[in-house]
């Protein structure tokens, strides 16, 4: 789970690391209300938006006035935000943040990230902020540094004050980058954090320290654990077919292919998926509709499936063995009642009552292909959807 810039500084801000002063807006008068609290002469207006790249998107505009402010979120507010991470439908933005200019001397790179390999949290750093990780270990690997934190003890002083020295700092630099390294470690570990991102961390002209730009991101796993963490979900920066999805208890993602998947069980929808591909198709989505698909909710998946304009076939199968394989056919045929379903339909049904399954899916008089394989539906499917691409 991500959560916005705003909200991850005001995490971190309790967590010691150094912020610049701002705060969050709705609207132009809000945004405006915020320079009187924050006061000075320069503020930056930024696009609230799940992406990074924002400033050469047009998303982070630097403001001398009010009204340069009132002007910068109105522009921003209730426009959709392209940037190169976003792809080309982008994403609204809704809220702005609204800070405090600062006098950029030096923009530097530090991130924390789990690493799963060696089975700990990494600490890298870069002399060069504000370009994108991928990008600076492309041009300049050599220069990166890197703190692996053994988990029994965490993260000591001495690994901060390495990367601190490392980067270039100098003394009172360090310690307050130190203290921007060690608040951002324990929130990562005290928050269920995978992710902790500041590009730039920022030196200014006075000497200070600043993350002026922060991402973070959360175990969802964890998020039971973390009410006031899971709280600053945002559903309007998520794929809403992926957000309707987890409010059916439905595991959906979507992908680039147009071959429908409906399947139960992860592994099982992996190896059609696989199959698919195998026979010459491309899977539109991975679709995991769980163990007990009652018609509700294998009807709330055949929308879900649809709502895919790219669908041009759909492939239902289900291995039923704590579920019925006649009971999974009533509700797919049930489904299909409901659900106009446009586009051919294969149905491999196996396991409990099997035989009843193909029987009411038969005597339903609905056009459902059906299949006896795994490998035979598969190719139906893509038979079915190649036929429909020619006619
Ligand atoms: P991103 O493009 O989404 O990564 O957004 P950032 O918050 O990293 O801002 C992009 C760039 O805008 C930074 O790398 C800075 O160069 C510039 N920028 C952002 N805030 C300020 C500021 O307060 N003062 C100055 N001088 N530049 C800023
Ligand atoms: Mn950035």
């Amino acid at each position: 789970m991500d959560i916005h810039e705003y909200q991850a500084k005001e995490l971190l801000s309790g967590f010691g690391v150094p912020v610049p002063k701002g705060g969050v807006a709705y609207s132009a008068e809000q945004a405006v209300y915020r320079t009187t609290e924050i006061g000075g002469s320069r503020w930056v207006v930024k696009a609230q938006i799940h992406s990074g790249a924002r400033g050469k998107a047009g998303g982070v505009r630097l403001c001398a006035t009010d009204a340069d402010v009132r002007q910068a979120a109105k522009d921003l507010l209730g426009k959709v935000l392209v940037t190169r991470q976003t792809g080309p439908e982008g994403l609204p933005v809704h809220r702005v943040l609204v800070e405090q200019a600062l006098p950029i001397e030096r923009e530097l790179y530090v991130g924390l990230v789990l690493d799963r390999k060696h089975e700990r949290i990494v600490v890298v750093a870069h002399p060069h902020g504000g370009m994108e990780i991928e990008e600076i270990a492309q041009r300049e690997p050599a220069a990166i540094l890197r703190e692996v934190v053994e988990p029994a003890v965490g993260m000591r002083s001495f690994q901060a004050r390495e990367l601190a020295f490392g980067l270039g700092l100098g003394t009172q630099q360090v310690n307050e980058a130190m203290a921007a390294v060690l608040g951002a470690y324990r929130a990562f570990r005290d928050l269920d954090a995978t992710m902790v991102e500041f590009n730039p961390l920022v030196v200014v002209e006075d000497g200070h320290v600043f993350a002026l730009d922060v991402k973070m991101s959360f175990d969802d796993n964890a998020m039971f654990r973390r009410p006031n963490v899971a709280e600053l979900r945002d559903y309007a920066q998520e794929d809403p077919r992926e957000a309707d999805a987890a409010e059916h208890g439905l595991n959906y993602v979507a992908l680039d292919g147009d071959i429908g998947c409906i399947i139960n069980g992860a592994g099982l929808a992996m190896a059609t998926m696989d199959m698919i591909q195998h026979s010459g198709g491309e899977p539109a989505n991975f679709l995991d509709i769980g163990g007990g698909a009652s018609p509700d909710r294998v009807a709330a998946a055949f929308r879900l499936v649809l709502s895919d304009r790219n669908v041009k076939a759909i492939l239902v199968n289900v291995f039923a063995g704590i579920n019925r394989c006649d009971w999974v056919a009533e509700g797919v045929v049930q489904a299909i009642r409901e659900v106009r379903v446009p586009v051919p339909l294969v149905v491999r049904l196996a396991g409990t009552n099997v035989d009843e399954g193909r029987r009411i899916l038969q005597q339903s008089g609905l056009p459902i292909l059906t299949a006896a394989t795994l490998s035979e539906a598969a190719e139906r499917v893509v038979a079915a959807r190649n036929a429909g691409a020619a006619a």
